[in-house]
């Protein structure tokens, strides 16, 4: 890779929230290794967020920690606030912190039906909302990106594939891919790119349960044409080319990273 591809984000500013562990952390380490200032957001998890301090600072980058819930407005105004006071114009928001609470639907409780959804879309909304504010406020300079601002939120294939036993999480993902697609129509003609990328299993701390059951990895493999679990890093490569220039006819879209997932594997056999 030539250091033109390695810094393709240079001059760049990224918030990445939920980057203390898993997709969210690989993110906010490959985008700085792209040449991007990142913010790093943490719900609790100090030592997460100090571990992908560490090694944003291993590859040479930039970045600032900055504690917040995004499901609540006060936390999301301070994470930009504190993001533009330490590195000015904002360019990338990466809306990738999310939750999962399981149970079946004839015992899911109003509020943890109310968690996952003030998390996974209330949060990602108004992320998403500051976001677009601040890039509308800036003046474009097209040296820098070509675009006045991009999104990226981490959806799931669980936006099209329905999940029992899962209904918060699934609705909260149905719902993030038609907000991403409204918000995506609106703010072209700002020259605002807005996107998903919606990964299959890839292997974080949210399904280290399943994965630590014999059965459960079969059954999930079993799910996957391409015969293996994903790593938070390649979903951190492919965040890195959506928020380039190299990407700037790309707004609206989905990209699933899902090993095959979403083909419908059990018709493979005919
Ligand atoms: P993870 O549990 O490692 O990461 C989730 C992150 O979100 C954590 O850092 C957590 O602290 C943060 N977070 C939770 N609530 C928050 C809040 N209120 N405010 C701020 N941050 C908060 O799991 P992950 O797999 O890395 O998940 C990241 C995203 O990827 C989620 O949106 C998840 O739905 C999505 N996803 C994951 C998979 C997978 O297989 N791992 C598949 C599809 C989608």
């Amino acid at each position: 890779m030539n250091d033109n591809q390695h810094r393709k984000l240079k001059g760049q500013t990224a918030i990445v929230t939920g980057a203390s562990s898993g997709i969210g952390q690989a993110i906010a380490v490959a985008l700085a290794e792209s040449g991007a200032n990142v913010t790093v957001n943490y719900h609790s998890d100090e030592a997460g967020a100090k571990e992908t301090e560490a090694r944003i600072e291993a590859v040479s980058g930039n970045c600032i920690l900055v504690k917040g819930d995004i499901g609540k407005e006060h936390d999301v105004n301070r994470l930009f606030f504190q993001t533009r006071e330490a590195f000015g114009d904002l360019h990338i928001l990466i809306s990738n912190a999310g939750i999962q609470k399981d149970s079946p639907f004839l015992e899911m409780s109003y509020a943890d039906w109310d968690a996952v959804i003030k998390t996974n879309l209330y949060g990602a909304f108004m992320a998403a909302n500051a976001a677009a504010k601040a890039f509308v406020g800036q003046e474009l300079d097209e040296e820098v990106s070509k675009a006045a601002g991009k999104i990226v939120f981490i959806s799931s294939v669980h936006d099209k594939i329905p999940w029992s036993g899962r209904v918060n999480y699934a609705t909260s993902k149905g719902g993030t891919k038609m907000m991403m697609q409204s918000i995506a129509q609106e703010l072209a003609p700002y020259k605002i790119r807005v996107n998903s990328i919606s990964p299959g299993a890839i292997e974080t701390p949210i399904n280290e349960d399943q994965r630590d059951d014999e059965e459960e990895v079969r059954q999930m493999l079993a799910k996957i044409p391409y015969g293996r679990i994903g790593q938070p890093e390649e979903i951190g490569k492919a965040v890195c080319w959506l928020v380039s220039d190299e990407a700037d006819y790309v707004t609206g879209a989905t990209l699933y990273i899902d090993g095959g997932m979403t083909l419908y594997p059990s018709f493979g056999e005919g």
